[in-house]
């Protein structure tokens, strides 16, 4: 089904909000395995360059969301439990994140990765510089999935530099 991008927005609105009411514990994990990543790859929260709606990955069909119009990170799952983020830059929506149910229940520690390797080149794209930048080059830090969770590792070995994503500013100073 054709739908406006008007009507779209609505409905994204729409069920993000009944996500949030419906199925608050999951949104706010999103939310907070987001935060980390935000906290990494925005420099001024002021900025608000990422705004994120989420809702269940089933919903996406319905919108006419699921295939062309915004880059999806990977093939649309409609199995159950899978979300989907909306990712808006500076206003625009940008960016289709699916998140598996995998990430939501035993390996939520790597939520921050997952999303944070979904996001991290169209920041980049969109603020023209390096983010993360690794302290010791200059080039962006790979998220990287570990059994101690999710870090930013410098290209050339986590041996060189690494740190805890979250943790980007306090570590690089
Ligand atoms: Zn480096």
């Amino acid at each position: 089904m054709k739908r406006s991008e008007s009507e779209q927005e609505r409905l994204i609105k729409q069920y993000a909000e009944k996500a949030k009411e419906e199925q608050g514990e999951i949104v706010a994990l999103l939310a907070y395995g987001l935060g980390i990543v935000l906290n990494d790859l925005d420099d001024d929260p002021r900025e608000y360059l990422i705004d994120m709606a989420w809702l269940p990955a089933s919903h996406l069909d319905e919108l006419g969301l699921s295939e062309g119009h915004a880059r999806s990170t990977e093939a649309r799952s409609t199995e159950d439990g899978s979300w989907a983020g909306i990712a808006y830059l500076r206003g625009r929506r940008s960016l289709i994140i699916n998140v598996e149910a995998f990430y939501l229940e035993a390996h939520r520690q790597l939520l921050p990765f997952f999303l944070a390797q979904s996001m991290q080149d169209t920041v980049i794209e969109e603020v023209r510089e390096a983010r993360p930048a690794c302290p010791v080059h200059g080039h962006p830090l790979n998220p990287a999935a570990t059994p101690s969770g999710s870090l930013w590792q410098c290209p050339e070995g986590p041996g060189v530099w690494s740190c805890a994503m979250g943790s980007y500013h306090e570590a690089s100073n």
